[in-house]
């Protein structure tokens, strides 16, 4: 009997050869082949006739090739042709590039093909399933059963081949491991085992069955994960939590915020604050769209936390950023006892030393900056609190080097960049996660437009009448990609030679990632203050300032970009009382996805629905880098595709917990050792 975990290569039929073939496509294991998921199946209970065809339909047809033949077209491509008859009819199949067909389907073959019926001169199939027969065997179904399996190929290995393995695998395997989840759970979560789930999907006894089988194996491998995610929250929960107790300093202090704060950020201040009452560990994510006040949440928590008498911790990712919320911070601080200090690369090494002495010494209450603060010589005398801002930002071990800096410390992390339930789901079922779903009052409009470049010089008249009647300023952004990003730099640069050359009587400043950061500083104080009026750059402008006269934003080459970023740009512009523009420039020909995003940021501002259509448009990887942020890979589960599935296994993942808390009676925890590899935060 072979193991799971054995290589697939003491699979009988494959070998060391074929064993390299299915490497290619990620099959290493004896698991990862019986993972290895039909994309659909061929119904041979259901064999229609030719005569009896329509066009546009799906069928399956036995029969026997009376003619070939095989071309090349200018370009080289082979076309093999084959004329198909069952007795009732004719049918032309068509393959292209495969020539090795030559040697497999020739006339007299007998076989049975599954695909598409098209028309084009006559009746025809392009690239069917098919199967060769052997006549001498007798009935079709004896031989493949009712439903055959149509595996993902990569070349090399032939379908019926796979098929031929995949069974020997299952014959041959232990595949008692599979059978995971005690009879309780299965009810209470009204799913079956793994191991029959395993077994049908290869060879179910109809269609539906097949595609059944396949959803529960996808619910098991969110399962895997959520279990573990919610053993470990229940563990983070149950460690200590240095003590915060409410304090009648914080409560002054927020009556008398030059703003009434929102409904949801009074309700997260609460979440929080309850929180870190219990005595027991926060683990929280804070999610709120671009200018939804945050930052003032923040730092109620860190007073809260500072009149207990800890420190507090506030990274962020950019010296922009630190930069801006020190200034904030220590003007909402400035006549009380509180001290805030700054550090970051850019500061001086003499006074660096000075604050890292009075940070373990107790002195500075709370400390704002960027990396620079989980370098190994930063001492807390007493870290009550980690607060992490655009956490996803920052690796899973910058993270926990943070929080690592105390003991008992609570960790609040926050991101502008909505993440979608499914997807929040996964990468930190482990953390509490509180929404700011409300933006302050009084934000005004923005108009986004996508325009063609054709139309670029209407666009240059209509900002010079902007800036020169209405004093507004402008973000001109040339996204920056980063693997290429001395290609665009010359671009950037490029934009503000021609703009500069447009805009004569008008000031212009360019900023990007070369620049030094007191020269960024100088030219960003310079747009703060409204003497450059149209400010030319890349992405760093992303996390850039708030500069309530700043009305406009161009962007060029938006469809290079993910949409989630494209908003996060957008969320620069509509701070001040004017009604606000983007617009979004492309070439005249772009993709119709391209198309598609590019509408959905003229039709929503709302940052949760945008991320939800990127997802849905792009899938996780290319949004969120899968690897850097910790989403496993899932074999056949689909994080955008499987939302349901994926809810239905976290309420199981609860009642399993809720019952067995320890995994005594449900085995899932020989799963934990991989999953473990992608969530080593805390
Ligand atoms: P983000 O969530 O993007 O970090 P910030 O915390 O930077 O947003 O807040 C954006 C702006 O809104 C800041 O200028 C801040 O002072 C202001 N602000 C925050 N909360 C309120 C409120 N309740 N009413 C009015 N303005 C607010
Ligand atoms: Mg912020």
């Amino acid at each position: 009997m072979l193991k799971i975990d054995t290589s697939v290569k003491y699979v009988k039929g494959v070998g060391p050869r074929v064993s390299q073939i299915l490497s290619r496509i990620n099959i290493k294991t004896v698991e990862d082949l019986l993972f290895h998921i039909p994309v659909r199946y061929v119904d041979q209970t259901n064999i229609k006739k030719i005569k009896d065809i329509t066009i546009g339909e799906q069928a399956t047809f036995v029969g026997t090739i009376l003619d070939t033949s095989f071309r090349r077209t200018v370009r080289g491509k082979t076309i093999a042709e084959f004329l198909f008859s069952d007795g009732t009819g004719n049918i032309k199949l068509l393959f292209f590039n495969q020539p090795y067909l030559k040697n497999t389907l020739k006339r007299g073959t007998h076989l049975i093909i599954f695909g598409k019926i098209d028309f084009f001169k006559s009746y025809q199939m392009i690239q069917p399933e098919f199967d060769i027969l052997d006549r001498q065997k007798g009935d079709l179904k004896e031989n493949f059963g009712g439903i055959i399996p149509v595996y993902p190929l990569t070349e090399g290995i032939s379908q019926k081949y796979l098929r031929k393995i995949v069974r020997n695998a299952i014959d041959n395997t232990d595949l008692s491991p599979y059978n995971i989840l005690d009879e309780k759970i299965l009810k209470d979560c009204s799913t079956m085992q793994l191991r029959d789930a395993i077994m049908s999907v290869h060879a179910p006894k109809s269609i539906k069955e097949g595609f059944q089988a396949k959803k529960i194996i996808a619910f098991y491998e969110f399962l895997f994960i959520q279990t573990y995610l919610e053993r470990k929250k229940i563990k983070t929960k149950a460690e200590k939590g240095v003590y915060i107790k409410q304090n009648d300093f914080v409560k002054n202090f927020t009556a008398n915020l030059p703003f009434k704060l929102t409904g949801a950020q009074k309700n997260v201040s609460e979440e929080i604050l309850k929180d870190m009452q219990t005595g027991r560990k926060m683990a929280r994510l804070l999610q709120g769209d671009v200018g939804s006040g945050k930052t003032i949440v923040a730092l109620i928590s860190a007073l809260n936390v500072v009149k207990n008498g800890y420190q507090v911790a506030f990274m962020a990712p950019t010296e922009i950023l630190a930069n801006q919320h020190y200034k904030k911070i220590t003007g909402y601080l400035q006549d009380s006892d509180i001290t805030v200090e700054l550090l970051t690369g850019g500061i001086k090494a003499s006074q660096k030393k000075e604050i890292k002495e009075k940070l373990a010494s107790g002195e500075v209450n709370i400390i704002i900056g960027t990396h620079a603060l989980i370098e190994d010589n930063v001492v807390f005398k007493s870290l009550g609190l980690a607060i992490i801002d655009e956490q996803h930002r920052f690796g899973v071990e910058q993270r926990s080097k943070l929080l690592n800096k105390g003991s008992n410390t609570h960790l609040l992390v926050m991101t502008a960049t909505p993440i979608p339930r499914s997807l929040a789901m996964t990468l930190y079922g482990d953390l509490d996660i509180s929404v700011i779903d409300e933006l302050p009052p009084g934000r005004k409009e923005i108009v986004t437009r996508w325009i063609k470049d054709d139309k670029r010089f209407e666009l240059y008249d209509f900002i010079k009448r902007r800036i020169t009647e209405m004093r507004d300023q402008v973000y001109a952004i040339y996204p920056l990609v980063e693997e290429s990003d001395k290609l665009d730099l010359k671009s950037a640069t490029r934009m503000f030679e021609e703009i500069k050359k447009y805009f004569t009587d008008i000031e212009v400043g360019l900023i990007h990632g070369r620049i030094n950061s007191a020269e960024k500083e100088e030219i960003m104080r310079r747009f703060a203050k409204g003497e450059i009026k149209i400010l030319v750059g890349t992405t760093v402008i992303e996390v850039g300032i708030d500069v309530p006269n700043a009305t406009i934003m161009v962007i060029e080459h938006p469809e290079r970009f993910g949409l989630s970023q494209l908003h996060q740009l957008r969320g620069r512009i509509g701070r001040g009382d004017k009604k606000s523009f983007c617009i979004l420039i492309t070439d005249r020909y772009i993709s119709d996805v391209a198309i598609k995003r590019l509408k959905t940021m003229e039709r929503t501002r709302n940052g949760f629905e945008i991320a939800e259509e990127d997802l849905r448009l792009r899938g996780p990887g290319n949004i969120y880098g899968t690897r850097q942020h910790g989403l496993p890979d899932f074999k056949v589960a689909n994080i955008v595709k499987d939302g349901d599935t994926l809810m239905k296994a976290r309420e199981c993942a609860k009642k399993i917990i809720d019952y067995d808390k320890d995994l005594e009676y449900n085995k899932l925890m020989d799963r934990f050792e991989d999953i473990d590899r992608y969530y080593r935060i805390g």
